[in-house]
């Protein structure tokens, strides 16, 4: 019994193999907030390595010579179809962002997510002492803790869910709803983005497992107390305030400013992922044109989006509208010398994304629905804050929990609501730009990656 004392689980290691999925990418952040908590602690990170090869899940790779020290395994060719892109991606993605006629359920791909899970749960008792303590990271996992416990597991559970819990109503159209909240009740603290997400929780657990509310944050169930809190991410607020030099990116920037002239610029930087709301915002971007015909020509948006998941249909439809659209819009609103919406289907280096930033007046940020969105955050480090430009930024986003009272803010489904709400951020003060800007910038530096981390370790282990 002298496993480290911390394990991390994540779906994919983050130094995994790239997949073609945009979403590696993000755990940038979140690697950078968890390696110093782990590597404080002695502690490993547990996650699929990135490949596929029949037969070979029980060959655990370890490597301790690294720090924090990793373990990985492969996938069954299998699991990337029915896991992954399958229950995981359509029908726990949509359906965790309350978009449920998106959700499609199939028990093959059920099976393999129990499968997934139990695999982990084996990999990760190789690991760890019986008494050390897990924290399990995302909807790929939900099961993971449950799976532990039937292995004798007694050590603290945690887990940590990166995208929106959904209200008992939209949860009880997954057929395996109460399989799923019993086996969260077995981590001891479960952590969310939003007060929002934690109570839409609570409630499930008690509809659906008969679990005890005893507390604000907490129920009992089977003698045991589980808690369920909300712990906001945040980001690594530096290298977005104070970008690294890059000749290459100065150029492209001098580019941009010289196609703008004096031109507003609204940016919008999403994965191209249904939740995002791209095809709203362009909507609204264009009936603002309309309702105000003298921004005509004194604007253009650049929508930067980042290739996502590519192999789900949903994705590819998804990608098609979107194209679509733009090239209506362009179309019937453009001139020949100003081309209202750039679009552009790839990603970008953060350095580059930290000037991009600080080059737009506007930022739309108006997904349908989103589990934080760190987009916002960065935008708001990226700001000169003599000159900063606005946050217009969805109600659905987790984001609005913490910045509602100082972004401006929007509701996605209301086209001409949207499109009035950013005529009103182009044309905002530089006094009222100043004072929101100050009052976000001062929340982004309360809550950081490294804080969160902290936050919910200390919960956990407390
Ligand atoms: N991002 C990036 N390059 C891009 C666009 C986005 O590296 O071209 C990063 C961005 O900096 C942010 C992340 O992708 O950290 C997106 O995270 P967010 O929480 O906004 O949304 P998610 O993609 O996780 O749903």
């Amino acid at each position: 019994d002298d496993g480290p004392p911390l394990v991390v689980i994540s779906n994919r290691m983050p130094d995994a193999a790239p997949s073609g999925d945009a979403r590696t990418r993000n755990v940038g952040g979140l690697v950078a907030a968890l390696e110093p908590a782990l590597a404080a602690r002695g502690g490993l990170w547990l996650g699929w390595s990135g490949r596929a090869r029949a037969g070979q899940h029980r060959d655990l790779a370890i490597d301790r010579s690294v720090v924090p020290a990793r373990a990985s395994f492969d996938f069954e060719p299998r699991w990337h179809e029915l896991y992954y892109n399958g229950f995981a991606n359509r029908s726990l993605w949509p359906l965790f962002h309350s978009l449920p006629e998106r959700a499609r359920y199939a028990d093959d791909e059920w099976a393999a997510y129990v499968e997934v899970n139990e695999v982990f749960a084996e990999a990760a008792s190789r690991v760890t002492s019986r008494n050390g303590t897990i924290w399990a990271h995302d909807y790929h996992l939900l099961l993971v803790g449950a799976a532990l416990r039937r292995r004798g597991f007694t050590g603290r559970l945690g887990h940590f869910l990166h995208i929106p819990f959904p209200p008992l109503d939209l949860l009880e159209t997954m057929p395996w709803a109460p399989e799923i909240v019993s086996a969260l009740l077995a981590f001891d603290l479960l952590g969310f983005h939003t007060r929002r997400f934690a109570a839409n929780f609570l409630a499930c657990a008690r509809e659906l497992a008969g679990a005890e509310r005893i507390a604000e944050d907490a129920l009992r169930v089977q003698g045991r107390v589980v808690r369920a809190r909300a712990f906001p991410l945040g980001i690594d607020p530096a290298p977005f305030e104070s970008p690294e030099d890059d000749e290459g990116v100065d150029e492209e920037l001098a580019q941009l400013r010289t196609a703008m002239g004096d031109r507003q610029l609204v940016l919008g930087v999403d994965r191209l992922d249904y939740t995002k709301g791209i095809p709203q915002r362009l909507e609204a971007f264009a009936r603002m044109l309309e309702l105000h015909p003298a921004l005509r020509g004194q604007v253009s948006m650049i929508q930067v989006a980042v290739p996502s998941r590519s192999d789900v249909p949903e994705y590819a439809a998804q990608r098609a509208a979107i194209e679509a659209l733009v090239g209506h819009i362009n179309g019937t609103l453009g001139e020949a010398h100003w081309v209202p919406v750039r679009y552009v289907y790839r990603s970008y280096g953060r350095t580059h994304l930290a000037r991009l930033y600080r080059e737009a007046d506007v930022a739309l940020v108006t997904p349908l629905r989103d589990g934080m969105n760190l987009v916002a955050k960065e935008f708001v480090a990226a700001q000169d804050a003599n000159d900063p430009g606005v946050l217009l930024l969805s109600h659905f986003a987790g984001a609005a929990e913490e910045m509602r009272a100082a972004a401006l803010c929007t509701n996605p489904y209301h086209r001409d609501g949207m499109a009035n709400d950013l005529a009103r951020a182009l044309a905002m003060s530089l006094e009222e730009r100043r004072a929101r800007h100050a009052e976000l910038l001062a929340m982004v530096h309360r809550t950081t990656s490294a804080s969160w981390a902290d936050a919910f370790l200390s919960a956990l282990e407390g």
